[in-house]
């Protein structure tokens, strides 16, 4: 399905149609700017390298973070089901592309969840097997571009 409506362009002021979904977006689509200022954003911007990008690691790697476990982890998605419940909220859960086993048949559940307490800063991705008892947990963490190395910050 596609999506389009008119906006109006927070630079020039010009109204235009943005495409917010479907397929084949037209060029400079942008849902704040016109496609020319869009464009002149984009040309401008060229000569400015991007400095840091999202990367997900395994806790494991991370000290600090070793502690999280996936009981810690199941403990805390009851936990923030139950809170959101109390407070009337939906019972939404970002999810991410699973892996599937193709011999087996078996496929993975990956899906988000926030830390708690001293660890609500994180966000934390845990991918479970559905008949493998193997399990994957990693957080999104800024990664700097130019020193090649994790700046020890979640990305938020
Ligand atoms: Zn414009």
């Amino acid at each position: 399905m596609t999506t389009e409506r008119y906006h109006r362009c927070s630079h020039c002021g010009v109204e235009y149609i943005y495409q917010g979904s479907g397929a084949n977006p037209p060029k400079f689509n942008h849902a704040t700017w016109c496609p020319g200022c869009y464009e002149a954003a984009l040309e401008g911007m060229r000569a400015i390298p991007r400095r840091y990008e999202c990367r997900y690691r395994p806790t494991r790697e991370i000290p600090r973070l070793e502690s999280v476990t996936l009981e810690t982890l199941l403990d805390w998605e009851a936990r923030n089901r139950t809170d959101r419940a109390a407070r009337g909220e939906l019972p939404i859960t970002r999810i991410f592309t699973p892996l599937i086993d193709v011999e087996s048949g078996d496929a993975q559940n990956v899906r988000e969840i926030r830390g708690r307490d001293e660890f609500s800063v994180w966000r934390f991705r845990l991918a479970t097997w559905r008949q493998k008892p193997e399990h994957k947990i990693d957080v999104p963490m800024e990664y700097d571009l130019e020193k090649k190395c994790f700046t020890g910050q979640s990305w938020r």
